[in-house]
């Protein structure tokens, strides 16, 4: 046997060695899913398939990547190169290019990212003359991005009654004609959107049986990882494929599905063995990534899902410490304790930057964690906020380098025409807007033949636009001739973009001059890996692939030591030693947003399962007791997945010997009950009987103290008044007895019915006014 199939277990080598035929791995985290696809594509290159042969779908590019890097290792760079490997919208855009006259776009079709559609949108809708406030930009673009990804053409919906009653219904009776406008105006600009990219790909499969044909022989061998979250356009295309020599390989757990808002199916997962003849199923029970403490902590949760199918998880791992969970004041205070607790981490166990992470549901809760990890001096990274290449300024470089390839291109178009000044105003783009959609041509067309046109514009403007399309036509020439970087570097100083910035002085001019270096830096580095071009002419419409569907994941070289920063669904298939989920909150996780149905909550569940399942060896829970959401301050209760947890995995702590990160310890406000006793009962019936829970309005809002440790307490102002019954987490109901101090010092005298008469600080305590 290889060497290298010794590092798979008996389970894992079954799905590994089962060469051909349809099969499916469906397994808890952490057991070695993606382990063994990656060893399986090792395995059938041993055999001698050949890699142009085998087509293996990621979630990530970054999967991706890690997945050929392991493969090379084992077979060889050279071999592994050849490989089909990325996620289903980096591989058929591949394909669409070099089938893009079929469907009658251009080969270098440019890819609208989710800014450049949404913009469109927004001007169809102005266009239109319809309400923008009816007429959400936002809805509307998710609203046809899930059309797409269900199939339902432009065609097809005006086909279906339902929908368009379903849409009128909604107040937006003009949805489909702002789709069909939508459509249009992407194919005018030879551009598609992310959903195109699959939906074209469906459209190609089905309308030409031939190319059909030629991708069913290529791709003999298909492996899917993270199946459960496939939409329905990817599943067909998986199918479609797979049909002829049904050497089809799918890995997943139903239990971690997460993308349900997104449109994926957890059904092409349960229904897998229906769709093909003969499956043969593999289940894993190892995990390999968690310690037992772990494992069986999220084996606890899961457990609550009605919907799942039953799984063993187990590990031969140690213990580990348990879960520690910690409840703070505020935001701030969270921050400060996961960056102290970091650094003591460090420190005492000899660890990286890179060996932690902490996750949130939102992604507005990485502010305070940032500011806490900035204090400490702790270098960490933000995944998934705006992409590097979704600045502005990088924008409007990629513009100009879009415009190059495909001068169609609306968007880039727009962004760029009068950027840096020229003195082409709105009015005269909105003429040309109009006029283009007249003659049914691009803007540029029009802006070309400027004279032919009838068309309102002063000789003047008409200059200015000719200047334009002479400049863009002289990048053409010299992409002829010149490399992408040259080019490149070209363009920022011909179209006066540096000087822009350079002249604007500021350190946002700066920083911006920066990242257009950083940019150019990026396009040589593109340039020199293009080795397989003879001379790297050409590799622009390449480098603009690569960018349009990059995500911030994948801009991560692995070089730097920082913590990770993102959010739950993001880190789906990763790992990381320590892991801290912040924000473990009612209605912030799990979110207030998606807790109105049963199948809502399960998913939100499954989320917390995929969040605790990253850590390898520890695992820590924070809360807040109060939050700003909105705009006001409110207060929090601790998330009822808190409670799901089997307590004997838990380790409930306040930071008694660490008064720095919660005062209420100073405050001697709980009497003889240890800390580690905190229930979370209460909040969890108020929720169950769906009652809102009812608070002190913090009248007076003023932050005490400056320094690192001492958190913003809001003041009780005195609303509370003597004979009032009021309700305590712990202690219960109860009657105010006596009020005494004031301001900040205001203390009452309670009689609860646990525990008696209590002197309570009011600015600490959380009572509800009953
Ligand atoms: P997830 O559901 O989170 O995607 P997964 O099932 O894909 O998890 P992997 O990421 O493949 O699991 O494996 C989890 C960890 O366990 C990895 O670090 C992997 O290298 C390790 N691992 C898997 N199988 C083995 C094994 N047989 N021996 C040693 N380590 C293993
Ligand atoms: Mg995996």
């Amino acid at each position: 046997m290889e060497k290298y199939l010794s590092q798979l277990n008996e389970a894992q080598l079954a799905p590994t060695l089962q060469k051909d035929g349809p099969m499916i791995v469906i397994a808890g985290a952490g057991s070695g899913k993606t382990r063994v696809l990656t060893y399986r594509i090792a395995y059938l290159m041993s055999l001698g398939v050949d890699p142009f042969n085998i087509l293996s779908l990621t979630f990530t590019n970054k999967a991706a990547r890690e997945m050929k890097g392991r493969i090379a290792e084992i077979v060889g760079a050279s071999e592994a190169k050849n490989l089909w490997m990325g996620t289903f919208h980096s591989v058929f855009a591949k394909i669409l290019r070099i089938e893009a006259d079929k469907l009658g776009y251009p080969n270098n079709f440019t890819i609208y990212d989710a800014q450049d559609s949404q913009r469109l949108i927004g001007s169809i809708i102005k266009e239109m003359g319809l309400d923008k406030d009816i007429y959400k930009t936002k809805q509307i673009s998710s609203r046809i991005s899930s059309y797409k990804n269900s199939l339902i053409t432009v065609k097809a919906y005006f086909q279906n009654p339902e929908l368009i009653e379903a849409d009128t219904m909604s107040k937006r009776p003009r949805l489909g004609d702002i789709y069909k406008n939508y459509v249009d105006r992407c194919f005018k600009a030879g551009a598609m959107d992310f959903d195109d990219l699959l939906l074209k790909t469906n459209e190609l499969l089905t309308r030409f049986p031939d190319v059909l044909a030629k991708y069913q022989n290529r791709f003999r061998y298909i492996l899917v990882d993270e199946y459960q979250d496939t939409n329905h356009s990817q599943y067909l295309i998986v199918r479609a494929l797979s049909d002829r020599f049904q050497n089809i390989c799918v890995v997943g757990d139903d239990a971690q599905s997460i993308y349900a808002f997104r449109g994926a199916n957890i059904n092409n997962i349960l229904n897998f063995q229906k769709d093909y003849d003969d499956v043969k199923m593999f289940r894993l029970e190892q995990n390999y990534r968690s310690t037992k403490n772990i494992v069986n902590a999220a084996n606890s949760i899961i457990e609550k899902n009605q919907t799942k199918l039953e799984k063993v998880v187990w590990t031969a791992n140690d213990e580990g410490p348990k879960i520690k969970v910690n409840r703070l004041m505020t935001d701030g205070d969270e921050g400060r304790y996961v960056a102290s607790s970091i650094f003591e981490n460090k420190m005492e166990h000899q660890l990286m930057n890179s060996d932690f992470a902490i996750l949130y549901r939102t992604n507005a809760q990485s502010r305070a964690m940032e500011d806490a990890l900035r204090k400490r001096s702790i270098p960490y990274r933000i995944y998934g906020g705006l992409s590097f290449y979704q600045r502005k300024e990088i924008k409007d470089v990629l513009s100009y380098l879009r415009l190059i390839i495909n001068p169609a291109d609306e968007e880039a178009l727009k962004r760029v025409i009068n950027f840096p000044s020229r003195g082409i105003g709105q009015t005269t783009m909105d003429r040309l807007v109009v006029a283009a959609n007249g003659y049914n041509r691009s803007i540029f067309d029009v802006m070309k033949h400027i004279d032919k046109v009838d068309i309102k514009i002063n000789s003047g403007t008409k200059n200015k636009l000719r200047n334009f399309v002479t400049m863009i036509e002289s990048f053409q020439v010299m992409n002829q001739t010149a490399n992408a970087f040259e080019l490149a570097e070209h363009v920022t100083k011909v179209t006066g973009l540096i000087k822009e910035f350079r002249d604007d002085g500021t350190p946002e001019g700066v920083a911006k001059m920066e990242n257009i270096e950083e940019l150019l830096n990026g396009i040589k580095d593109f340039v020199e890996g293009q080795e397989e071009l003879a001379d790297a002419t050409g590799a622009l419409p390449e480098f603009l692939e690569d960018v349009a569907l990059a995500t911030d994941l994948d801009a991560d070289k692995g070089d730097a030591d920082h913590v990770a920063l993102m959010t739950i669904h993001l880190a789906k298939g990763l790992e990381f030693p320590y892991v801290y989920i912040v924000g473990m909150e009612e209605d912030l996780f799990p979110s207030g947003m998606s807790m109105n149905t049963r199948s809502e909550l399960e998913e939100e569940r499954r989320l917390f399962y995929v969040a605790l399942t990253r850590a390898e060896k520890q695992a820590y829970l924070t809360y807040t007791m109060s939050r700003y959401r909105w705009g006001k301050l409110i207060d929090a209760e601790p998330s009822r997945f808190i409670e799901e947890i089997d307590e004997k995995y838990l380790d409930v702590l306040t930071p008694v010997d660490d008064k720095r990160f919660n005062p209420m310890l100073s405050a001697d406000i709980f009497g003889d009950v240890e800390p580690n006793q905190i229930r979370f009962k209460k909040a969890a019936k108020r929720k169950a009987e769906k009652k809102p829970p009812k608070f002190i309005p913090p009248a007076k809002l003023k932050p005490i103290g400056k320094s690192t440790g001492s958190p913003d307490v809001n003041l009780f102002d005195g609303k509370l008044t003597v004979g009032n019954i009021v309700e305590h987490m712990r202690f219960g109901k109860g009657e105010v007895l006596k009020i005494e101090g004031v301001g900040a010092d205001t203390k009452a005298e309670i009689n609860f019915e646990h525990g008696g008469v209590k002197k309570l600080l009011l600015r600490f305590a959380k009572l509800d006014v009953l």
